[in-house]
């Protein structure tokens, strides 16, 4: 899979190359690839953002260096084009299995008061929201996007490191985990966990992620 950033703070995407997805990326388990949308910018002090029209606080970023830098990446429409805005869909466990699927992803960052609006109308695809708030810019949104799909990709977790008892994976938060020590500071381990009974550790797993969705998100019980 390859993705594409379009950002105007490519700096910022510096912590991609570290932990899981560094080693990822070391393998070429997939392909990332930041795009300055500075770089684009034919104006002569490389200007990439105007007042907005109408008037108000803020600057918007205009359409000539993002839709050249769209160009430049996906130049014939090959990618899913999405823009991370507050206005678009919630990200959610579907979405991020969908996005996996997908051979080229390019991820449109915005700064400022946004983007010029006949950017989105006219060469993106989707908008794509990580939560009910605001951010500076959407590039810790990308990072949020491509370090959950990155997780989907074949061969980027290893063994040790399955998604499929991962909360949101089967519809259910997981159950609670435990390590060494068997009692740290008068507080047990589950006694169920120590016995090397799997058919038990299973059974209990499995009624733990359900009492803790029941509790804290019925609403993923109503959709599976
Ligand atoms: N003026 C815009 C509004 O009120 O809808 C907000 C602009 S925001 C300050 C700057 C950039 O941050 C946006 O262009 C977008 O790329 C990103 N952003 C902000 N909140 C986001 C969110 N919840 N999800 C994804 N991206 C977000």
């Amino acid at each position: 899979m390859r993705i594409d950033i379009l950002t105007l703070f490519p700096e910022m995407f510096d912590s991609v190359r570290a932990s899981i997805l560094g080693r990822a990326l070391k393998k070429g388990l997939f392909d990332l690839r930041i795009t300055n949308i500075r770089d684009y910018s034919t104006d002569k002090h490389s200007k990439c953002d105007d007042a907005p029209y109408g008037g108000g606080a803020g600057m918007v970023m205009t359409p000539q260096p993002i839709v050249a830098a769209i160009r430049a990446a996906d130049p014939d429409h090959s990618a899913r084009r999405v823009y991370l805005s507050p206005k678009g869909r919630t990200l959610n466990q579907a979405i991020v299995e969908a996005y996996a699927k997908d051979e080229h992803l390019l991820l449109l960052c915005g700064h400022y008061e946004g983007i010029d609006q006949r950017i989105v109308d006219y060469y993106i695809d989707e908008e794509l929201s990580i939560g009910d708030y605001c951010l500076t810019g959407g590039e810790l949104a990308a990072q949020v996007v491509v370090d959950c799909v990155a997780r989907y990709l074949p061969g980027v977790l290893g063994n040790a490191e399955t998604t499929s008892d991962e909360s949101f994976a089967n519809g259910l938060l997981e159950y609670p985990q435990y390590t060494r020590p068997p009692v740290f500071e008068g507080h047990a381990v589950p006694e169920i966990l120590l016995g090397g009974d799997h058919g038990k550790v299973e059974r209990w797993r499995r009624e733990q992620a359900e009492r803790l969705t029941r509790e804290r998100r019925a609403d993923l019980l109503e959709r599976k």
